[in-house]
Parts: C-alpha cells; structure tokens; sequence
C-alpha cells in the first residue's frame, strides 16, 4: 500500500519546492554556462553565442546531444528540474509515474524532481540495466 490521499502536499509545502527547484535550476544554469566557457568546441561556442543573445534555454537540448562528457551530469539533472518545475503547478507533480499512488510529500522534498514512491523507485532499480 502507498501513501493515503491525506498525505498530498500542502500549498505551502508545494511553494518550498518550488522554490527549491528555481533555486536548483539557477545553480544549473550558471554551472551549464561556466561547462561552455571552457569549451573550445565550435558547436558549443555557437550555442553559447546564442544563449547569451537571446538567453533561450532550448539551446539545452541542442547542447545535450552534442553529449559532452563535461556537461551532461548537469543537462540531464536541468531536464529532470524542468521537468519537475512544469509538473509542480498541477496536479501531476507528487503522483507516482508507475503506480499512480501520491508520492510521500517527505520524500519530495528529499527529493524534488521524484517521479516516483519509494517503492516504485526501488523496484525500478532493482531491475538489470536496459529493462
Ligand atoms: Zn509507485
């Protein structure tokens, strides 16, 4: 059994993360620009040169499949916090992607950009790489 329907978050406990997540995608950000200041590689610099023009970040993607080493620890957690952000202002953000059941508001906050329970999460990992 998951977590009972009184267990939801709280308005208030949904504005914490949030802002936590804004928090986490400024930090994000400033770390993605910093990866492409040092990069001497034509395509990122173009990127870059974009970013900096129109501060658009779906030069975010484009930068994710170049699949840089250096950058893609901090784009695939950008992805997740984005992800986390458009779900957090409806009712899809806190519900378990596999189970449906509510995700502990505990575990949320743990863990921002959760897409699933505890147990959902643990039986996912459980399984050999590929499945
Ligand atoms: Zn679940």
């Amino acid at each position: 059994m998951g977590a009972m329907i009184n267990d939801k978050l709280t308005p208030a406990e949904r504005a914490r993360i949030r802002s936590t997540l804004e928090i986490r995608r400024a930090a994000l950000r400033t770390e993605v620009k910093a990866q492409m200041e040092g990069s001497g590689d034509d395509r990122v610099v173009g990127l870059r040169n974009r970013l900096e023009e129109t501060d658009d970040w779906a030069v975010a993607d484009a930068l994710a499949e170049l699949d840089l080493a250096g950058l893609r620890h901090a784009l695939d957690e950008l992805t997740e916090v984005d992800a986390a952000l458009a779900r957090v202002g409806d009712d899809r953000y806190g519900v378990c992607t596999d189970c449906s059941d509510v995700i502990a508001p505990a575990r949320l906050s743990a863990y921002p950009t959760a897409t699933r329970c505890l147990e959902c999460q643990q039986a996912h990992e459980a399984k050999p790489a590929g499945v």
